[in-house]
């Protein structure tokens, strides 16, 4: 029986579509999504993107991630991230290479990183205080023993699409200053030539603000962090 993920994955008219055109090298791709569905007892959040040949997807509960990738000799490549830096790769082919792939993940529990233990603006400007706070001896020692490789995390990202009729008539109207301070643009915009101020919303889209003129002002970038920051 399909999985309500593979039931998902195949009504994708671009999964579908490569599906159909590489029927060798989907039917292992599609029989190792199936196994690690299973391996994770169904606990999937879901996939995160098909591009032909490819797929992703992750645990919400482990916050795992792997990547299988369908390759042109027939077998299905697996990249599972075990720790946040730290990336396992495996060349399956066949069935019992898909139990080592599910043992694997599920012994690691992928538990190394976590979406939603990622720090917002606002901790880590608590965080910055702190350290400003704390003896300039042990922020020293800290730095000393701190890694110089930055962790990564995953980040899932929900974004607006904004009306770019909306930015033209609102820097239109600011006529190259900005709508705040009246100070003229700093710099010009090496991309198209414009005058470099940034358009804000009043009331953020976040928070339910509109997408319109109206709810939107031109503002220099001291002005814009001042709004958001200040
Ligand atoms: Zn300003």
């Amino acid at each position: 029986m399909q999985s309500p993920r593979s039931r998902n994955l195949d009504q994708k008219p671009k999964a579908q579509s490569w599906i159909n055109a590489n029927p060798g090298r989907s039917s292992l791709l599609l029989e190792a999504i199936r196994a690690l569905e299973v391996g994770y007892g169904g606990d999937l959040s879901g996939f995160v993107d098909f591009a032909p040949a490819e797929y992703r997807f992750n645990s919400k509960k482990s916050g795992g991630y792997v990547i299988l990738r369908a390759r042109n000799n027939g077998s299905v490549g697996a990249k599972v991230q075990l720790r946040s830096n730290y990336w396992k790769e495996l060349e399956l082919k066949n069935p019992r290479n898909l139990s080592t792939l599910t043992q694997l993940i599920t012994k690691h529990c992928l538990t190394g990183f976590d979406f939603e233990n990622e720090h917002s603006q606002v901790e880590f400007d608590k965080a910055v205080k702190k350290a400003l706070d704390s003896p300039e001896s042990e922020r020293k020692e800290r730095l000393k023993n701190a890694s110089p490789e930055p962790r990564k995390v995953w980040r899932k990202v929900s974004a607006y699409v904004r009306n770019p009729d909306v930015v033209a008539e609102v820097l239109h109207r600011a006529r190259g200053s900005c709508e705040e301070c009246r100070e003229a643009a700093p710099f010009v915009r090496i991309s198209n030539g414009t005058p470099y101020l940034e358009v804000h919303h009043r009331k953020q889209l976040s928070d339910g603000g509109y997408d319109t003129v109206e709810n939107a002002v031109a503002l220099c970038p001291n002005c814009h962090r001042k709004k958001h920051f200040g």
